[in-house]
């Protein structure tokens, strides 16, 4: 095992391979905050990717409803509970990751769902925890939340590094993860290690299959399918720099690295997932903070008081299909632009409101106005 820095957990840590970050590293923002529970995103992909035989349980992108739901049912209580103590001190992860705690023989702590597991893509839908007659703030007695979640295009793979066959690869140009249909040998090895079960067998052809980050689409420089048919806006996908080489012009720097106010999803793992969640307001933090790591209290703060440019670079998500890479905003507007310099969209700071008069004189009617 080599020794691999993982600035998600603050220290170096335990992997297969040398560290070697790609050119740029396809990452995604997504607020949870926003999210309505739709499942456009997750029929968007099916319809593009996984709707021939053989994959009619494959979801490479699906919603649940925290904090019972799970796609495979229990995916994330079955590995925090194999973990054992999961603790932080001063944003440094002190416990083990899936690779530090790997049986002997193994590359990665890790089990494979049962049958039953992935026959219930949204299990427990809707179904909240709790129960109280009153709603409080800041923290909800009786909550839910939904979790969207798509192949994290890991730094450190587990799915990559487990493969017997070198079959999974990480793409120098842009940090995507693929499995090579041809060198798959179905040993399903990638299925038992990813801690998000992001990598499913299809019995079909007898390989595994994963997210591919669209990345017809993204070599092109647009957005992928669940990120474009997002109809809550509550996703922003584009590049993400390593800490030492910030932009803060870049969206996706500016909300993982500057603000801190998108989280990755249970860092403590160890693999540096590139998907990024803006956890929910109303949610009891150390539920959060198991889920997102210590800064959640931090970056609730920061959405909920939002300063100018938190709010210009929230208000670009949805607004275009291409790959915003930069971002300016000013007084009035946002301005957006692609790899190029290109302006690829302008969004307006100010929502245009108009307010009706009470008396219509051409109708001769009484019109009341929403606050
Ligand atoms: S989420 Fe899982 S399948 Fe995706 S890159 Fe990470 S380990 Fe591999
Ligand atoms: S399309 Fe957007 S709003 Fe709808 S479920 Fe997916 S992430 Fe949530």
């Amino acid at each position: 095992m080599a020794k691999v820095y993982n600035w998600q957990i603050g220290r170096e840590m335990e992997y297969l391979y040398e560290g070697k970050r790609p050119k740029k590293q396809f990452a995604a923002v997504f607020d949870i905050n926003r999210c309505i529970g739709c499942q456009t995103c997750t029929m968007s992909c099916k319809s593009t990717w996984t709707f021939d035989k053989g994959q009619e349980y494959m979801w490479w992108n699906n919603v649940e409803t925290k904090p019972y739901g799970g796609y495979p049912q229990f995916w994330d209580h079955r590995i925090l509970e194999m973990l054992g103590t999961q603790s932080w001190e001063n944003g440094v992860y002190t416990g083990k990751t899936i690779f530090e705690a790997r049986p002997e023989g193994a590359i990665a702590l890790g089990f494979m769902p049962s049958e039953p597991e992935w026959r219930f893509p949204n299990i427990y839908e809707d179904t909240p925890t709790g129960w109280s007659s009153t709603v409080e703030l800041p923290v909800h007695q009786n909550w839910m939340f939904y979790l969207q979640r798509i192949c994290n295009h890991c730094t450190y793979p587990a799915c990559l590094a487990s493969c017997p066959r070198k079959a999974i690869y990480k793409r120098e140009e842009d940090g995507i993860v693929l499995i090579d249909q041809n060198r798959c040998g179905g040993f399903k090895k990638c299925v038992e290690a990813c801690p998000y079960k992001k990598s499913l067998y299809r019995e079909y052809t007898g390989r595994s299959e994963k997210c591919i980050a669209c990345y017809p689409r993204v070599e092109e420089g647009t957005i992928p399918r669940c990120v474009a048919t997002c109809v809550g806006k509550i996703r922003l996908q584009g590049f993400l720099n390593p800490p030492e080489k910030v932009d803060p012009s870049n969206p996706i720097d500016y909300l993982v690295h500057v603000e801190k106010v998108a989280l990755p999803l249970y860092p403590q793992f160890g693999l540096e997932p590139n998907v990024y969640y803006i956890p929910p307001r109303w949610v009891p933090r150390d539920f959060l903070t198991q889920m997102f790591g210590p800064g959640v209290e931090a970056a609730i703060r920061k959405r909920t008081n939002l300063d100018s440019t938190l709010f210009a670079v929230l208000r670009l998500f949805g607004t275009t299909q291409r790959i915003i890479s930069k971002f300016k905003p000013t007084s009035k507007e946002v301005v957006a632009y692609d790899s190029g310099g290109n302006e690829v969209i302008r969004v307006s700071l100010e929502e245009p409101t108009y307010i009706r008069p009470f008396y219509d004189e051409k109708y001769k009617i009484h019109r009341f106005n929403e606050p």
